[in-house]
């Protein structure tokens, strides 16, 4: 158990700048960042020692220095449309989720920040059990890894990826930095700002600090609710971050970025699924350039939510439409796997107990 604690570092974990860095620390050449990079993300190499055109002794030090295998496949389930969901475990035990969606535009991944979560959405299963730990920058890449390297199989690419996963991306904000600006690197994965998403369940200061990074990414808010009462009944977050704050940050992001915003608005039967509640959401974003997806509730079996039927989805969506909002009911995707967040997770969790 110690020898598994005492993990390397991932390589996974370096930006091109701090994999520069060390080359000169170990009185290297820095071209060999571009080779090691293409090696990592282009090749998608399984280890460091099919990095032919790297002298021995620079492959030894990598192996000595880092780990290029983190992630076990636990379980791996394939969906009839397509989704493919895996159960991913870490150096240390524990597991998280990843997920690959087929879109007609390209190949989608659903990347996880953290193991668990603490900000205790009340319909949520990856809250179940609390936040256990921070992943690092390089197990956030290794999972788009994992899942590239299923697509290298048929020719074809991540094109898309959303941090949708188990998790608050803005409560690890760091290392949430570093994953992003290594997949968006040209060196590496190359995959652009404008095709990945963050999405966050509104930890207002670090979203002024998003903005003033000054990225073309795309911003999601899980809004839920339309009022303050309704909202905190259902995200206990906002009673720390409250709504109309939340409203002023997102302002500054879309000011700041130019960038429409993404509300994500799920709808729990009876909850928060009337006419009124739609009507009540348009009067709060309709000044604003965004986008609401409506996610119908997922069926979480520790959580007491009930599905919206159809033809209430439909109506409230209508009502949004004719106020003038942009509403898209999300498609659901592996429905006949246990797609919501943290689900497959919560089923396998004995891994984490043992
Ligand atoms: N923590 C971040 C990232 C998670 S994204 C956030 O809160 O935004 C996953 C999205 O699915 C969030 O909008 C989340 O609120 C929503 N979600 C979680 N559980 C759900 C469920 N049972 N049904 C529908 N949507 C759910």
């Amino acid at each position: 158990m110690m020898d598994k604690m005492q993990v390397k570092p991932s390589i996974y974990s370096l930006k091109y700048s701090d994999l520069k860095e060390w080359l000169e620390q170990q009185g290297e050449k820095s071209f060999r960042a571009a080779q090691i990079f293409d090696w990592l993300y282009k090749k998608r190499a399984a280890s460091f020692d099919e990095m032919t055109n790297l002298p021995k002794s620079l492959k030894e030090a990598l192996a000595e220095h880092f780990d290029l295998t983190t992630l076990k496949t636990i379980v791996k389930q394939t969906s009839k449309d397509g989704t493919m969901k895996f159960l991913f475990e870490l150096h240390d035990g524990y597991s998280i989720e990843t997920v690959l969606m087929r879109h007609n535009y390209g190949n989608s991944v659903c990347v996880t920040t953290q193991v668990g979560c603490r900000i205790g959405c009340t319909f949520c299963a990856s809250t179940l059990g609390g936040l256990k730990r921070n992943l690092s920058a390089g197990e956030i890449v290794a999972q788009v890894i994992k899942v590239q390297q299923i697509l290298d199989e048929i020719g074809e690419r991540v094109s898309h990826v959303v941090i949708m996963g188990i998790g608050e991306p803005f409560d690890n904000y760091e290392e949430m930095m570093s994953f992003l600006k290594i997949i968006n690197d040209e060196k590496g994965l190359n995959i652009g700002a404008r095709h990945i998403t963050v999405s966050t369940s509104g930890i207002i200061p670090k979203i002024y600090q998003f903005a003033d990074e000054n990225l073309q990414i795309n911003l999601a808010i899980s809004l839920h609710a339309p009022n303050t009462e309704l909202r905190t009944k259902l995200m206990p977050i906002n009673k720390a971050f409250k709504l109309p704050d939340l409203m002023k940050a997102v302002k500054y992001y879309i000011d700041k970025t130019g960038r429409r915003i993404s509300f994500e608005y799920g709808l729990f039967g009876g909850v928060n699924d009337q006419v009124e509640h739609a009507l009540e959401l348009a009067e709060l974003i309709k000044d604003l350039k965004c986008h609401v997806n409506l996610i119908p509730v997922n069926y979480v079996p520790e959580r007491n939510y009930v599905r919206t039927s159809k033809n209430q989805i439909f109506r409230f969506e209508r009502t949004l439409k004719e106020q003038g909002i942009n509403v898209t009911i999300r498609r659901e995707h592996g429905h006949d796997i246990d797609a919501a967040c943290g689900q497959l997770r919560a089923k396998e969790r004995k891994i984490e107990t043992r």
